[in-house]
């Protein structure tokens, strides 16, 4: 069976674990930490990195940093993971959702506009595959309605737009290094924030509300509770581990790239068949090779597919139901304008097995089991 994806494992993160141990220092904000911070501050060009227990809880902590009140608006793609929404939908904002591209599966930026209200706040952009939005556009848009923009980043680490790594275009951005991402430490996230105005306080909210990390670093004497917060501090250990990949993370990328390439051209000849529809990246996008997915005609074909690549041993899945067509998406959320793409080319899409360590011979494997579905 080839699996569909299996977590970076890199051998040197057991002996920085160990490491940890033997520091005993096992909570948050040890040295792990100290490198990986900076590692992702000098390698991102973010103002500020902080690491926090996951993707989902560095949205929560954008989210607290904007001030998001009940009855506020907030615009995002259907087309994209629950915790996008969860961040936003915690502190009573309403979604609306928009549209997104068919080319890149990302937010439609020529559809944000008319989705705005004087109760808009924010729009959450998300980098699915890690190829970005249209960002120049949507940077634009917001200043115009002076309006936040956040980026879920999320599986878009080592991927750019410009130049710039995603996550540190808008005024916020997150990574996560969940077991299915291109960098893992099993559960966490960093949240990547520009405007040095509101690092003192995101500190704050990540610490329970307290200024220890001004304690810590000998600012002041004793440290209390000063405002709202939560913990979103992940362990040394966790850090410990990824800090093994953060060491490689050019390898990693590349390995992934060249898997990534090797199914593009592999398939090609069958897109060119008009048989599926394979990837579009932008030309100001560098990406990451987060995922490889192709597109079929219908979702009666996916089925279809699916089932025999399983019956020779490959694992392919399909994600997401859209959001806005959820029970808990209808509760909080509304589509604004016509959902044209968004059901239809989430229907149509299926990805193939994509992980750091899968081997030449499993990606040729995987795509004549493609080749062979059509005869
Ligand atoms: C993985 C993912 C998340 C959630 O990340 P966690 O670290 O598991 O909280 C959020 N958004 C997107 C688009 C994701 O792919």
């Amino acid at each position: 069976m080839i699996d569909f994806s299996r977590p970076v494992y890199v051998k040197e993160s057991m002996s920085y674990i160990q490491q940890a141990v033997e520091q005993n220092h096992l909570c948050g904000d040890g040295s792990f930490t100290r490198k990986c911070t900076e590692w992702m501050e000098e390698h991102t060009g973010t103002e500020r990195a902080m690491f926090t227990t996951s993707c989902t809880h560095a949205m929560e902590l954008m989210a607290l940093l904007m001030e998001i009140e009940p009855g506020d608006e907030v615009i995002m793609p259907s087309y994209t993971f629950a915790s996008t929404a969860d961040a936003f939908v915690l502190r009573g904002a309403k979604i609306v959702f928009a549209d997104i591209r068919p080319d890149t599966m990302n937010i439609d930026e020529n559809l944000i506009e008319q989705a705005i209200t004087p109760r808009t706040k924010a729009i959450i952009v998300m980098h699915y595959a890690g190829v970005a939005c249209e960002m120049d556009k949507i940077m634009e848009i917001a200043r115009r309605h002076n309006l936040f923009v956040a980026e879920d980043a999320a599986q878009g680490m080592m991927a750019s737009y410009k130049g710039k790594a995603l996550g540190t275009i808008g005024d916020f951005g997150t990574y996560s290094f969940h077991e299915t991402k291109n960098y893992t430490m099993g559960e966490g996230g960093v949240c990547l924030i520009q405007n040095r105005e509101y690092i003192e306080r995101a500190e704050i909210i990540r610490e329970k509300g307290t200024d220890r990390s001004k304690f810590w670093r000998g600012e002041i004497d004793k440290y209390t509770w000063v405002d709202m917060g939560s913990s979103y501090l992940p362990s040394e250990l966790n850090m410990a581990y990824l800090w093994g990949q953060l060491e490689i993370a050019e390898e990693i990328n590349r390995e992934r790239l060249s898997a990534w390439n090797r199914y593009y051209d592999g398939l090609s000849a069958l897109a060119k068949q008009g048989m599926v529809t394979l990837p579009f990246v932008p030309e100001d996008c560098e990406h990451n090779a987060h995922m490889f997915y192709i597109k079929v005609r219908d979702e009666a074909e996916r089925i279809k597919l699916i089932d025999f690549l399983k019956q020779r041993g490959v694992w392919a899945v399909f994600h997401y139901i859209p959001l806005h067509s959820t029970l808990a998406g209808k509760k909080f959320g509304r589509f604004s304008g016509e959902d044209r793409y968004t059901t239809k080319e989430s229907l149509r899409l299926l990805r193939l097995p994509m992980y750091y360590g899968l081997k030449e011979e499993e990606i040729e494997f995987v795509i004549r089991a493609v080749y062979e579905f059509w005869g």
